[in-house]
């Protein structure tokens, strides 16, 4: 996360104020995370959301692009089959007293791995939907990094507990 969040701060360049202070303490790699990408993200959806301003269109391009989401894993299992989906009825073995050991029982029901193409068109694809997440954010006045925290706190209050 550190490693990630200093890789960011060189690529965007940063001001000689605090390319001096060595080592970035945590506060500052949060302090980045949220100013280039969440925030950074918000305001340039902002500025590139002309055509489908209102609430309604962000709505329904959420939803709509939500549902791309799912068709572009379809499409990797039906169209390039470079994943299969083989579901069956979860199993359970019955003398299983550990939330641990529960999870490694727990089938994805996942085969095969994505090919370079299928990650690139649902890369995209998820994007598309972060821009909609993203401009019905900016509608509502909330803060998308407020959002993770809050979210990433409760998970990790809630942990093995967290069965959604
Ligand atoms: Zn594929």
């Amino acid at each position: 996360m550190g490693e990630h969040s200093v890789r960011i701060r060189k690529a965007a360049g940063s001001s000689p104020a605090t390319s001096t202070r060595s080592p970035i303490d945590l506060c500052e790699v949060k302090a980045t995370v949220k100013d280039l990408l969440c925030d950074g993200f918000q305001e340039t959806v902002d500025e590139c959301l002309i055509r489908h301003r209102s609430i309604l269109d962000i709505m329904s391009k959420l939803t709509e692009s939500a549902g791309r989401v799912n068709r572009a894993v379809s499409k990797a299992v039906t169209t390039c089959g470079c994943i299969q989906v083989e579901a069956d009825r979860q199993r359970i073995p019955p003398e299983l007293d550990s939330l641990e050991l529960l999870k490694s029982h727990m089938s994805t029901h996942l085969k095969g791995k994505l090919c370079d193409h299928c990650v690139e068109v649902l890369e995209d694809e998820i994007g598309r939907n972060l821009f909609y997440l993203a401009a019905l954010c900016n509608l509502m006045g909330l803060s998308l990094h407020d959002i993770l925290v809050k979210e990433q706190e409760r998970i990790a209050c809630l942990g093995m507990f967290n069965f959604s």
